[in-house]
């Protein structure tokens, strides 16, 4: 999977656009500007909670087009946050989309500013349009220590899972083969145990069921800067609560695809289970002054979008349309975020706070959340 998406010359990701009606598959931020405009709404509105700290910054894990991004970025800017209290951190492994997210976020004569000092831990930089900096890293440990909101949306679904399967009361792997007879690729189990299967697996019940080490790291980064540095997460995807067994899948031209045909052609990916990224996110670390972290949810889009306000939000963008296809397409675009038949219920929205908010949130809970 990780070979497949993000090889550096030939990986899924790395040298095209596949998102959108002529790509692979389409997400919530492409479909409508509502989508960004809410998620920054309460991202303010928690960072307010938290006392308005500053300097800080917005890390997106997995940016895309960029487009979340800049419909947050407008947000922040009506709010006055812009400027250089705040920056914008992007977490991107993808080399063709990152130009693509520096079109989008930059305006072209900002561009000069992109000599990356040497030493430094991000590969690339530029100024917003609205004037914060824009940096661009490679992993999530190369992000700089400050207070963050952190956002992956459609994240962690890309990264790579190892499949387990329980034969005669054993764990063991499911690998993927040569067929020597006819050079196709193929599903076999490992014949013994492999290191995928030391995942705690004690009180498991499924027979069968995918893992995310990878997943788990990022979801344990992520929660130690939050503890430490201060900070909110947000992951928006589609998953479950550990309870799901076999969910790997390809993508091409918005269909399904046999992941093991003609690998590199189509997006791979695996549902999210949160259950596991909300251990990860709460295990006890080696710091003395560890307090697990606050998780939130797992609550459905549309219950979150529908809290949040994007009733209203339509309403708003509807009075002030005058073209009728807009509004048209404004209203399909809600459907097709909230409606339980299509995006509504599958994508979930998890939150991550540090322990020492418990207080603040038990007075004020998390919109969206409750
Ligand atoms: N958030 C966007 C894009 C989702 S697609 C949206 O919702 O529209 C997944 C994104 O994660 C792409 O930008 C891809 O290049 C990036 N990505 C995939 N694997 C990654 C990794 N290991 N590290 C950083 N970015 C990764």
């Amino acid at each position: 999977m990780k070979e497949v998406l993000t090889n550096p010359t030939s990986g899924y990701y790395m040298n095209r656009d596949v998102f959108g009606q002529t790509g692979d598959f389409i997400t919530s931020p492409e479909i409508s500007q509502m989508f960004g405009e809410l998620i920054a709404v309460w991202l303010v509105n928690e960072w307010t909670k938290c006392g308005r700290p500053t300097p800080f910054q917005i890390a997106e894990l997995g940016p895309g087009r960029g487009t979340l991004m800049a419909d947050m970025l407008r947000v922040f800017s009506k709010f006055k946050i812009a400027g250089s209290d705040f920056s914008v951190s992007l977490v991107e492994v993808s080399p063709y989309l990152c130009q693509v997210q520096e079109k989008q976020l930059c305006p072209s004569q900002a561009q000069e500013a992109t000599e990356v000092p040497q030493g430094s831990q991000h590969y690339k930089q530029s100024i917003s349009l609205y004037g914060s900096q824009i940096r661009w890293y490679n992993h999530i440990s190369d992000l700089p220590r400050t207070f963050t909101l952190f956002l992956a949306h459609e994240f962690f679904d890309a990264l790579p899972i190892h499949k387990l399967v329980k034969v005669n009361q054993d764990w063991r792997e499911v690998l993927i083969d040569l067929n020597r007879e006819n050079l196709n690729l193929r599903y076999v189990i490992s014949r013994d145990r492999t290191p995928a299967c030391l995942y705690r697996l004690d009180s498991e019940k499924r027979e069968e069921l995918e893992v995310s080490p990878q997943s788990l790291v990022i979801t344990q980064m992520m929660a130690a800067r939050i503890h430490q540095d201060g900070g909110i997460g947000l992951v928006i995807d589609y998953g479950h609560e550990g309870d799901k067994t076999d969910t790997f899948r390809g993508f091409k031209n918005h269909k399904l695809h046999d992941p093991l045909v003609d690998p590199g052609t189509a997006d791979l990916t695996a549902d999210v289970d949160f259950a596991a990224l909300k251990w990860a996110a709460t295990q006890p670390r080696t710091f003395e002054d560890w307090e697990a972290n606050l998780t939130y949810g797992t609550v459905d889009q549309k219950d979150f979008l529908t809290r949040i306000g994007i009733n209203l939000r339509l309403e708003q963008l509807l009075a002030s349309c005058r073209n009728v296809n807009v509004a048209r397409n404004l209203k399909s675009a809600h459907k097709m975020l909230t409606d339980p038949m299509e995006m509504g219920s599958k994508f979930k929205f998890l939150a991550l706070y540090p322990s020492v908010m418990k207080k603040i949130l038990e007075r004020y809970p998390p919109p969206g959340f409750v």
